[in-house]
C-alpha cells in the first residue's frame, strides 16, 4: 500500500476498506491501483496496491507479491525480488536497515512518462494480438480472461495495419439464439480459397472447423479441395481423443468438397448428422463464414504491418487462428475459446508481433568457430507448445521451430528487395466477402527507420519445395507443424563452401588435388589402358579433361579428394564413333538371390570395392585421345 496517488495507475475508487496497522490503528484505504516498476527487462506491474493517504511509508506485502507470481529471496541482509521462478530477472534488491525493515526505493517515474509507456505497451499488444480492437483488449485485461496481459489504454491514433485492412469488430450472432450445451455437439466448417498465391508450403486453400460450444477453431491447409475429407477425418480423430466428446453434427455449405459421396458416406458411417446450408449464405452458415472473414482480416493486417510477402498467408492465417482462440469473443461469456474448450486460462506472455525480426540461438555443435551464435530470422507464428516459435530463417530460407529466440518486435525485414513480383494481396474469401488488391509495396515503408535492408540475392521462389511445414498439417495448438532441419541438412549446406577446382590450373595449386591426380595417373598406367601412337590423320581425336570431386563422410568431414581423367566422350558422334551407350548397374534381384543363397548355405559374404573398375573394361573400338 502507498500514500502517494501519483505512484499508481488505473485506480479503482470503489475499493474503500479499513486497514489494520502494526500499531493496531485502523486506517482508511481510498482506492486500489497498479504500481509500475521499471526493470532492465521492461516494465513490471504490481497489481492491487491499496491507496492509503494516511500512510507514512509505502508498504509492500511479501505475501501479495508472491500471490502475483513474484519470487523473493531473503538472506545476507538482503531481499531480492525476481520476476518469475527462473530467477533471471531481478526487479529489485533491497538491503535490510537497522529497524529490520526493507525500504524499497522505486525509481520515480513521472506520471506522464508512465502514461506514455502504457500507451506504447498498448500498441505493442495490439500488434501482438493480431490488431485486435482496443475494446476487446481492455475486456480481456479487466475480466482477466488471459494470463500475462498488462494494463492497457485505448489509443486514438490510427494503426496502419488495421486501417488498410478494414478491420472491424466481431458482431454478436443475433440469429443463433439456440446454442449447444457441450463441446463437439455441433461443428461449423467452411473452406476458404483458392488463394491467388500458393503458400510457402504449396497450399491454396484453408479449411476451418469451429466448435459451436467453445468457439475454439482449428485450421488446416490444403493443396486442393479434394483433400477436405482427409483433413476432416484427421480433425475428428484428434478433437474426439483430446476432449473425450464425440462429434455429433457438422454444419457446412453445399460446396462440392462437403457433398461428395465419400464425404456423405463417411458421415453416415460415423453416425453424424449433417446440416447443409445454402452455399455462401451468411445467415445459415454464419459462424464459419464470419470466422473465416475475421481470420482473413487479421492475417491481412499482420502481413501488411510488416510488409510480408503474400506467400506467407498460411503462416498468418495459422497465427490468426492461434490468437483468436486466446482472445475475447462476444459469442461466449467471460471466457476465451481456449478456456471454454480446455478448461485452462490461456497465457499471452509469449505472444510476439507477427513478422518481426528475431534471432535464434544456434547450438555450438552446429556452429563453426567464428560463426555468430545467433541466426537472423522472421517470426512467423507459434509452435504446438506455448514456448516454441516458428522462425523463417533468412539464411537457409526454411522455417524452423525454436525455443530460444530474441525478438526485435518493432523491426521488420525488407522483403521487397528479395521478392519483386509476388506482392499482390488477395485473401479472397469464397463468396466474395473481402476484396483484396492492396499492394504491399505501398505499405511496406510504414516505418522506414525500422526496416532492415536486405543485401542477399536469394529468391523466395526457390524455397517452396523445401518448406513443407503447412502442407495439410493440423496447426492449431496441438500439432507439431514444423520440419526441423536435420544435421545432415545443415552439413549439406556447409559443403557448398568447399570449392572443387574447375580445371587443372586451379587444382595444381593444391597439394591434396595433386596427390589425387597422381593416384589416378598411376592406376591408368597400371591397367595398361593406353599406348602412345602417331597422331592419325583420318581418325577423330578427342580430348581429355580432369574432373575433381570432394567426397564426404556422413558427418560432413572430408573423406577424400577424387580426381578423374576422363575422355571428352561427348565429342564422339553416334553411329560413327559408337553405336550403343549403356551404364552397367547391379541388378538388385541378383544381389538378393545371392544373399538368400548365402544365408541358406551358411556362406560368409564379403564386400569389396574395385577401384577404377571401368579401367578394366576392354574397348573393341579404337579411340584416340590427346
Ligand atoms: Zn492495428
Amino acid at each position: 500500500m502507498t500514500s502517494k496517488e501519483s505512484e499508481l495507475i488505473n485506480i479503482d475508487r470503489s475499493v474503500t476498506c479499513k486497514v489494520k496497522m502494526g500499531s493496531r490503528d485502523l486506517v482508511q484505504a481510498t482506492g486500489k491501483g497498479t504500481l509500475v516498476v521499471e526493470t532492465q527487462h521492461g516494465k513490471r506491474y504490481i497489481k492491487e496496491v491499496l491507496l492509503v493517504p494516511r500512510l507514512d511509508e509505502n508498504l509492500l506485502s511479501v505475501g501479495q507479491m508472491m500471490e502475483h507470481g513474484y519470487y523473493i529471496l531473503f538472506g545476507g541482509n538482503k531481499a531480492v525480488i525476481f520476476d518469475d521462478e527462473s530467477l533471471n530477472n531481478v526487479i529489485a534488491i533491497v538491503t535490510m536497515e537497522g529497524n529490520r525493515c526493507f525500504p524499497l526505493s522505486l525509481e520515480s517515474i513521472t506520471p506522464a512518462a508512465r502514461k506514455a509507456s502504457v500507451t506504447e505497451d498498448s500498441w505493442m499488444w495490439h500488434k501482438r494480438l493480431g490488431h485486435l480492437n482496443f475494446a476487446s483488449m481492455t475486456k480481456m485485461q479487466q475480466k482477466e480472461l488471459v494470463c500475462g496481459l498488462p494494463i492497457l489504454t485505448e489509443v486514438e491514433d490510427v494503426c496502419a495495419g488495421c486501417a488498410s485492412s478494414k478491420h472491424h469488430r466481431e458482431k454478436f450472432d443475433k440469429e443463433q439464439a439456440w446454442r449447444v450445451s457441450y463441446p463437439l455437439e455441433l461443428i461449423h466448417t467452411n473452406l476458404c480459397g483458392p488463394m491467388q498465391n500458393e503458400s510457402v508450403g504449396g497450399n491454396r486453400y484453408f479449411i476451418t472447423f469451429i466448435d459451436d460450444y467453445s468457439r475454439m477453431c482449428w485450421v488446416y491447409f490444403l493443396r486442393n479441395k479434394s483433400g477436405a475429407l482427409n483433413v476432416f477425418k484427421k480433425f475428428k480423430a484428434f478433437v474426439e481423443l483430446q476432449s473425450g466428446y464425440k462429434l455429433k453434427k457438422l454444419r457446412s455449405d453445399r460446396g462440392g468438397e462437403y457433398t461428395s459421396s465419400e464425404f456423405e458416406e463417411f458421415c453416415a458411417l460415423q453416425g453424424m448428422k449433417r446440416q447443409l446450408t445454402v452455399a455462401y449464405s451468411l445467415q445459415q452458415n454464419g459462424v464459419a463464414e464470419r470466422r473465416n472473414r475475421t481470420i482473413c482480416e487479421m492475417a491481412r493486417s499482420m502481413l501488411l504491418e510488416k510488409g510480408m510477402p503474400i506467400t506467407f498467408w498460411a503462416e498468418a492465417v495459422n497465427t490468426a487462428v492461434y490468437i483468436q482462440n486466446r482472445c475475447y469473443t462476444t459469442s461466449i461469456i467471460e471466457k476465451t475459446p481456449f478456456e471454454a474448450f480446455t478448461g485452462r486460462k490461456p497465457g499471452v506472455k509469449h505472444l510476439k508481433v507477427f513478422g518481426c525480426l528475431c534471432y535464434t540461438h544456434i547450438p555450438s555443435s552446429l556452429r563453426q568457430k567464428w560463426d555468430s551464435k545467433t541466426g537472423k530470422g522472421v517470426f512467423v507464428g507459434y509452435g504446438s507448445c506455448e514456448k516454441g516459435y516458428r522462425v523463417y530463417d533468412l539464411k537457409t530460407e526454411k522455417i524452423v521451430l525454436s525455443r530460444s529466440v530474441i525478438f526485435s518486435e518493432d523491426r521488420a525485414w525488407n522483403w521487397e528487395r528479395n521478392v519483386m513480383n509476388q506482392n499482390h494481396l488477395s485473401l479472397n474469401i469464397e463468396g466474395g466477402e473481402v476484396e483484396g488488391g492492396n499492394s504491399v509495396e505501398n505499405l511496406v515503408a510504414a516505418h522506414p527507420d525500422n526496416i532492415e535492408h536486405c543485401h542477399q540475392n536469394s529468391t523466395a521462389g526457390e524455397l517452396a519445395e523445401n518448406i513443407d511445414n503447412d502442407n495439410s498439417q493440423q496447426s492449431s495448438p496441438s500439432s507439431t507443424p514444423v520440419k526441423l532441419k536435420t544435421l545432415q541438412d545443415i552439413y549439406a549446406r556447409c559443403h557448398m563452401c568447399i570449392i572443387e577446382p574447375e580445371n587443372y590450373q586451379e587444382a595444381f595449386g593444391d597439394k591434396a588435388w595433386q596427390e589425387a591426380m597422381k593416384e589416378e595417373l598411376e592406376v591408368i598406367e597400371k591397367n595398361n589402358t593406353w599406348e602412345l601412337v602417331e597422331r592419325p590423320i583420318d581418325k577423330p581425336v578427342i580430348g581429355v579433361k580432369w574432373v575433381y570431386k570432394t567426397k564426404f563422410h556422413l558427418d560432413g568431414t572430408v573423406q577424400k579428394h577424387k580426381a578423374r581423367l576422363v575422355a571428352k566422350g561427348y565429342a564422339q558422334k553416334s553411329g560413327i564413333d559408337y553405336n550403343k551407350t549403356f551404364a552397367p548397374v547391379a541388378r538388385l534381384d541378383t544381389i538378393r538371390t545371392l544373399i538368400a543363397l548365402a544365408a541358406q548355405k551358411g556362406w560368409k559374404l564379403f564386400q569389396l570395392d574395385v577401384k577404377s573398375a571401368f579401367l578394366n573394361g576392354v574397348l573393341k573400338e579404337e579411340v584416340y585421345v590427346e
